[in-house]
């Protein structure tokens, strides 16, 4: 359980025993903090490892319970770490992985973020939430707050991906569909906070579903070293981030600092990469003209939704973890990060979502510049199931076969 909330940006305390969302002095994001130097002790690697918990919840030390029961889970988290194999354009890397988090409910590392957050406002009394999204946030909400018994408003844009859309419809959720962006949406969740009394789950307005993302950096350390078969945590050389809100960029670099003061690994970190669509990219831009903040992203599109995130109110946070991390920032077409999905689904057997082909194509840039080198060890995250994305690939003219006809399989060889 954390011991403290403080602001990000001015640093004042916040009451960790009730509900809060921003900063309520400067209005930026609050942050959890833990009596690490006491939690030394008993939180150790090999006690994680010997725990049965098979979900992010085994490091629940540093997540917001006293107490793994009363953890909101539907088995978030324990995604494998796979290497990808040596074939076509991924033969030039010698030690690449692919971080697969479409193996979470409700199909995205949303429902890391979710589990968190709704797990912490339901243990301080939240009954109905309430979130803009225009992607998998919707889902994994809409879930998360089914498993606690309480209800959920979602405000998301008309041109959200259907699968997003429909599961959270199926799911019960308060659903509304809005003319404008996903800015207009978080409007209208303000307003209804103040109106109904609704607890807002906007990401980084909200302090715990970075909690949950954070588990990524903790179960990447564990991964790596499984992966080399050693007993001592590894952190990769270099992580490929799809980023949109930066909440996981955010939270794995936290998670990084954490496991330092635990006494668990060195003052080394990976080289940060943040990967975002061509036509969506507020952290790109402000991070190549060495801004400390990002501005607004007029006409945002890309058919990755998780990267439809014009502002950010994180943007500071990422761009200082870039910087600290000696790490970079790159746009990926929507083209191209197509492409991405289609290498990673017929070379390597991973239907990825496009966000997931996006930090893949990202790479591959980034091996042809110099900036990384064929054998170190890079870790892309693929963020979710590319089953959420069936839309994208519509699929028409495919021969259909008259059983009844004896020479109906003469068109199968040329
Ligand atoms: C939300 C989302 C992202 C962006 O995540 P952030 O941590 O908010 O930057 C990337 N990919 C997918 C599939 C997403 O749903």
């Amino acid at each position: 359980m954390h011991t403290s909330l403080t602001c990000a940006a001015c640093g004042l305390d916040h009451a960790v025993d009730q509900l809060q969302n921003l900063c309520t002095a400067c209005g930026k994001p609050l942050l959890a903090g833990y009596d690490l130097a006491a939690l030394r002790e008993t939180f150790t690697p090999d006690a994680v490892r010997r725990r049965a918990t098979r979900s992010m919840w085994r490091f629940a030390d540093v997540l917001p319970v006293d107490d793994v029961s009363e953890a909101v889970s539907l088995g978030e988290g324990q995604t494998p770490l796979l290497r990808l194999e040596r074939r076509g354009a991924f033969a030039e890397f010698e030690n690449l992985f692919v971080k697969d988090e479409a193996f979470n409910p409700t199909g995205s590392f949303k429902a890391r973020g979710m589990a968190a957050a709704v797990t912490r406002a339901v243990a301080l009394g939240a009954k109905v939430v309430a979130l803009p999204s225009a992607g998998n946030a919707a889902g994994a909400a809409t879930y998360y707050a089914n498993r606690a018994g309480i209800e959920c408003f979602l405000f998301m844009p008309e041109d959200t991906p259907p699968a997003n859309i429909i599961e959270s419809v199926v799911g019960g959720a308060n659903v509304f569909l809005v003319n404008g962006l996903i800015s207009d949406c978080g409007k209208l969740v303000k307003q209804g906070c103040e109106q109904f009394g609704w607890f807002d789950l906007s990401t980084l307005k909200e302090p715990f579903r970075i909690e949950g993302k954070k588990t990524m950096g903790y179960e990447l350390a564990f991964d790596m070293a499984d992966a080399a078969q050693a007993t001592q945590l590894q952190l990769p050389d270099v992580i490929f981030y799809p980023t949109g809100g930066g909440t996981g960029l955010i939270g794995m670099w936290k998670a990084f600092d954490e496991m330092q003061q635990l006494g668990w690994i060195g003052p080394e970190r990976p080289r940060m990469v943040v990967v975002q669509a061509e036509n969506c990219a507020p952290v790109v831009r402000a991070f190549e003209q060495g801004a400390d903040h990002a501005e607004m992203f007029a006409n945002a599109s890309t058919v990755a939704s998780g990267l439809r995130v014009p502002a950010a109110v994180g943007d500071f946070i990422m761009l200082r973890v870039l910087r600290e991390s000696n790490g970079t920032a790159l746009t990926i077409s929507d083209a191209e990060l197509l492409d991405g999905v289609r290498e990673f689904a017929t070379q390597q057997g991973i239907y990825a979502c496009p966000e997931g082909g996006a930090v893949w194509k990202a790479a591959q840039q980034l091996l042809k510049t110099g900036w990384l080198k064929p054998d170190e060890k890079i870790v892309l995250f693929n963020t979710g199931s590319g089953l959420k994305y069936n839309h994208l690939f519509p699929v028409g003219g495919l021969p259909v076969l008259d059983h009844t006809d004896p020479d109906c399989l003469d068109c199968v060889v040329g």
